[in-house]
């Protein structure tokens, strides 16, 4: 499906959205928009690809967990009025899926922030939900496992989902955004280029 069309679906689904050629592009729109605010980041491959929190920093506060690991971070972005990430999947229809093991990102992309920005690279787009939800589990789920050094069945082989019982197991929470929520700002970013997984 084209970018126009997809845009459209996330338009009537209450996003609003812009579309850039390259990450460095779509960096620069963000370093221009945000100034003076405090920033929190979802822990994300893409963000870091992208090296915004080095351009962010210098004019707002970011606070982001892949820097400063821990909890306690983890609950300082989740007060920010400004948060970022990217998404596991979105749906050419117009919705976007997450799979969390904390929940954080979850729980700020519904509720919270007064912004919330996606920063999505054509790998992530899907056909819909169902596709979407296959990528989450057996593409960006066993890569981030991988990433993150945890001992499920996943990243061990690094190829699909066990739907293993580990106590490691980093998919705990699904969501699906079908509209952007209540009285949040939502835009999705689109950047045409590959970008984390
Ligand atoms: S459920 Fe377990 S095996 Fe499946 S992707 Fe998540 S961590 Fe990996």
């Amino acid at each position: 499906m084209e970018y126009m069309q997809i845009r459209q679906n996330f338009e009537r689904h209450g996003f609003g959205t812009q579309l850039f050629s390259t990450k460095e592009e779509a960096c620069c729109y963000l370093t221009d928009i945000l100034q003076n605010q405090s920033i929190g980041f979802g822990g994300s491959e893409t963000l870091r690809e992208i090296g915004l929190f080095e351009a962010l920093q210098q004019k707002n506060a970011v606070i982001w967990h892949n820097k400063v690991p821990g909890m306690a971070v983890r609950k300082l972005a989740n007060c920010a009025n400004t948060y970022i990430t990217s998404a596991n999947a979105i749906t050419e229809t117009g919705e976007i899926v997450n799979i969390d093991g904390t929940g954080n990102r979850v729980a700020m992309t519904a509720f919270g922030p007064q912004s919330c920005y996606y920063i999505i690279g054509r790998n992530k787009i899907t056909t819909d939900i169902s596709a979407a939800y296959s990528r989450c589990k057996n593409i960006a789920a066993p890569l981030n496992a991988r990433r993150l050094g945890v001992k499920t069945p996943c990243a061990v082989k690094g190829d699909k989902c066990y739907n293993c019982n580990s106590p490691e197991r980093i998919c705990r929470i699904i969501s699906v955004i079908e509209r952007a929520p209540l009285g949040m700002k939502c835009e999705i970013i689109f950047v045409d280029q590959d970008l984390g997984f």
